[in-house]
Parts: structure tokens; C-alpha cells; sequence
């Protein structure tokens, strides 16, 4: 390692950092160092250590190092959730079906107004970097002029769908097969990587027009989303509907829909998934398709959530189905996903399970969700290398100073969680690729 004290594109951060390596080991340094140095134009990390240790290793003095306050961890990635929905999420909810009726089904149909979703575009994505969200996989409304408005205002590691419905929708938000597939296939020419063919749901789009999304992602070897397996009346009535149609008659389970139109594989991410049958597994692991785990959307109804039930996780870790975490905002009632960690920890206690720890949550809120989007060797961690992208959250001294990895975060997150308004603004700076992008 050569001397880098005179070198003067050199970063050295102070603070307390948090780096997630597993779903078993996260490292801490309570007072640690993480040096950066700048090839062409983008800031890499060297290495994350003991501060006093790399101080010396490397030759530093005092006047290049910044001291960084607050609890430091790479920045989240958010695997499913909706842009249009962020106005819903503190709608009564009673059930998943009733929800999406009779309160986000009519907000969604705002976004055909451009000006209206240029305006929540604009307002959205500064706020989802405020909580230290940095990329992940998102929904649009049906509407190309919300799809067009959410491009150019997120930042560039979110994929962006416009949702696909054709049918049992109302009647402002249904497209005919043709026109969906239209909007599908303009969409992936126009912002290629960045869209995401997605389907709402099997209920709500028909096989056809699920086939040629799955094929338009396919022939640019893009992303695919849907929803799958949320609540058993969501099942029951899947099966009702295509039990009725031609080359589905026979079919017994919900992933047998989206097998047949050709929409599974390893860039296809499912929603929930909370109620798979054993041969649901099996496929899921066969075709390598990924979980978007979305706690708090599936959390108890007294919780905000809309009380469809549990992820399996450690039946996805033995079936080896890869999952991440999600906020689903609006079926989520915040979005930052230090709420949802807290919940992922918190309801997986409730049942029993101790293995949720909130190193795994973490985890599974950064590295994982960077590896599906096919980042996992620049983002999601501190290993040398990768990008200088990291968070502050607030913590006091005494927060800082609670143990090891799980202890700290259980520390920074537990108090609030009777005041889960507070997690949205517990970040105090997000930082991607050594630049600001947001302080407060
Ligand atoms: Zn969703």
C-alpha cells in the first residue's frame, strides 16, 4: 500500500461505521476511518478500518480528515415500491383488495394530469434520497407522461415501470391489450435499462399483454416486476379468472400465470410472495426469480400495514431464492427502509424467530438488493473498490457506543418505534459516489 499523505485526491472520513458483509457478520468501528482516493473522475473506496490503525498506515494528517457525525452505513436500495403512491400510504386499510379500490386506484388516475405528476415527481425523488435511498426497483402509474416525469427526476439507479392493467381495473386505468403493449414496448426502447416491464398484477393484466412485457425485457436484457402471492383471496381469485382461459384451464397454483407467459427468471423481482405453495418454491428457485420482501405492507393492520401476512425467509435461504427488502410504499406506511428493518426485526420476534437480526436486515437492504440490480461489486457495502456512497443517520454518543453491529442499529432504530413518522427524516446526509445529495 503505497504512502498516500501526499496524494492530494485523497478522502479519509472519521465516524462511527457500520459495514454489512452477510446476513451473519456486519462490521462496526466505533471510531473508524474509511479512505477514498479519486481515479478518473469517481471517488473508490480503499479501505474502511480503525481510524488511529490507518491513520498511521497511511501517513495522515490531521488536516485530511473529515470528521463525520451521526451513524455511517452505505446508502439502501429499495427493491419494490410506488411512486404514485406516496399520498396513500396513510389511507385507512382494511384489506390489500379493498385498499387498492378504493384509495390508490383513484390517486393513481391523477397521474394522467402531466402537470400534476411533473409537479409530485420533482417533490418525490428529492425526498426518497432524504431517507438514504439511493436505487431500486419502482412502479408508475399506467400514464407514459408520470413514466416520462419519474425518469427524469429520479436518480439513475432506480428502474422505473409504468404499471400495465387491462383488465378488472377501473375504467380510468385500464388500457387495451394493444395500447399496454404499445406504451411496454415505447418505454424499454426509449429508456432502455432504466424501465422495468411491469405488469400490476395477474388479476389486472391479461396474459398477453404479460407475455409481450416479459418478452420486451427480455430482448434488452432488461428488469421485469410484478405482484405475486400477497393474500389468499388475492390467490383464490387469480385462479377463478384464468382457470377461464384458454391454455391456463388446468392450472393450480398463482406462479403457474406468470410461468406460462414466459415472465420468470433472475431479472424478474416478485412483490411479497408471502403465501407460496411448496412447487411455488421450487419454481421460484428453478428460474432463479427474486423476492421483493415487503414487511411493513404486509404488517399487522394496527401497525399501518395491510395484514397479509409474514415473508418467509428462511425458507427462501434454504430453497436458495434470493430476496431484498422493500418499503412498497403506499401499501407501506413510510419510506424509509430504517422503518422497515425495525418492522422486519420486530414482526419476525413476534413469530419466534430470533434469526432476523437487524445486521441481516441490513443486509438485506443494501448488498442484496445492489447484487440484483447487478451493482453488488460497486455499491451496497465498504469493501475496497467500490464507490463512496454512504448515509448519516443521527444517533447520540451513547447510541454509538451500545455494542456490536446489531446492537448499535437496535440502538438507532427501536426508540422510534412508537413514532414511526420520525424514521423519514433520521438521515442527516446521503452521499453517492463522493458527491452530496442530500444534507440536512
Ligand atoms: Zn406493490
Amino acid at each position: 500500500m503505497p504512502n498516500l499523505s501526499s496524494s492530494p485526491e485523497i478522502k479519509a472520513i472519521r465516524g462511527a461505521w457500520l459495514n454489512p458483509v452477510s446476513d451473519e457478520r456486519c462490521g462496526y468501528s466505533r471510531d473508524g476511518l474509511l479512505v477514498a482516493s479519486k481515479e478518473s473522475d469517481s471517488w473508490k473506496v480503499i479501505e474502511l478500518g480503525d481510524a488511529e490503525a490507518l491513520i498511521t498506515k497511511h501517513g495522515l494528517d490531521s488536516s485530511q480528515i473529515e470528521q463525520e457525525p451521526g451513524l455511517l452505513m452505505p446508502p439502501f436500495f429499495d427493491m419494490h415500491f410506488h411512486w404514485v403512491q406516496d399520498e396513500v400510504r396513510d389511507m385507512p386499510k382494511a384489506s390489500l383488495l379493498e385498499w387498492l379500490e378504493k384509495y390508490t386506484f383513484p390517486k393513481e388516475a391523477a397521474f394522467a394530469d402531466p402537470d400534476f405528476a411533473e409537479e409530485k415527481a420533482a417533490f418525490f425523488w428529492k425526498r426518497i434520497l432524504a431517507t438514504g435511498t439511493i436505487g431500486g426497483l419502482c412502479y408508475s402509474s399506467i400514464h407514459k407522461t408520470a413514466l416520462e416525469s419519474a425518469v427524469r427526476h429520479a436518480p439513475k439507479y432506480f428502474k422505473i415501470g409504468n404499471v400495465l392493467m387491462t383488465m378488472n381495473s377501473p375504467e380510468a386505468l385500464t388500457q387495451s391489450d394493444r395500447e399496454a403493449m404499445e406504451l411496454n414496448s415505447w418505454a424499454s426502447k426509449t429508456f432502455g435499462q432504466r424501465h422495468v416491464a411491469s405488469p400490476r398484477f395477474a388479476p389486472t393484466t391479461g396474459p398477453d399483454v404479460i407475455a409481450a412485457a416479459s418478452f420486451a425485457a427480455d430482448s434488452i436484457d432488461g428488469f421485469a416486476q410484478t405482484h405475486m402471492c400477497e393474500t389468499q383471496q388475492e390467490i383464490d381469485w387469480v385462479l377463478s379468472i384464468y382457470k377461464e382461459m384458454p391454455g391456463f384451464e388446468d392450472i393450480d397454483s398463482y406462479i403457474q400465470v406468470y410461468e406460462r407467459t414466459g415472465f420468470l427468471g433472475p431479472k424478474t423481482v416478485l412483490g411479497h410472495c408471502i403465501h407460496l405453495s411448496d412447487a411455488e418454491w421450487k419454481l421460484m428457485a428453478e428460474t432463479d426469480t427474486v423476492v421483493a420482501s415487503c414487511p411493513t405492507s404486509n404488517g399487522p393492520l394496527e401497525e399501518r400495514g395491510l395484514g397479509s401476512g409474514l415473508f418467509d425467509f428462511r425458507r427462501a435461504d434454504l430453497e436458495e431464492v434470493r430476496w431484498a427488502l422493500a418499503s412498497d410504499i403506499g401499501g407501506g406506511p413510510f419510506l424509509s427502509m430504517l422503518d422497515v428493518m425495525g418492522s422486519f426485526v420486530r414482526q419476525n420476534a413476534e413469530a419466534g424467530n430470533e434469526a432476523a437480526t437487524f445486521s441481516r436486515a441490513l443486509y438485506r437492504s443494501t448488498q442484496m438488493g445492489a447484487h440484483v440490480l447487478g451493482l453488488g461489486e460497486s455499491k451496497g457495502s465498504f469493501a475496497e473498490g467500490k464507490d463512496l456512497d454512504f448515509i448519516s443517520v443521527e444517533a447520540s454518543e451513547e447510541q454509538l457506543g451500545a455494542g456490536n453491529a446489531d446492537e448499535v442499529l437496535s440502538a438507532v432504530i427501536s426508540p422510534h418505534e412508537s413514532n414511526r413518522d420520525v424514521y423519514d427524516s433520521l438521515v442527516r446526509k446521503t452521499v453517492i459516489e463522493g458527491e452530496s445529495v442530500f444534507e440536512c
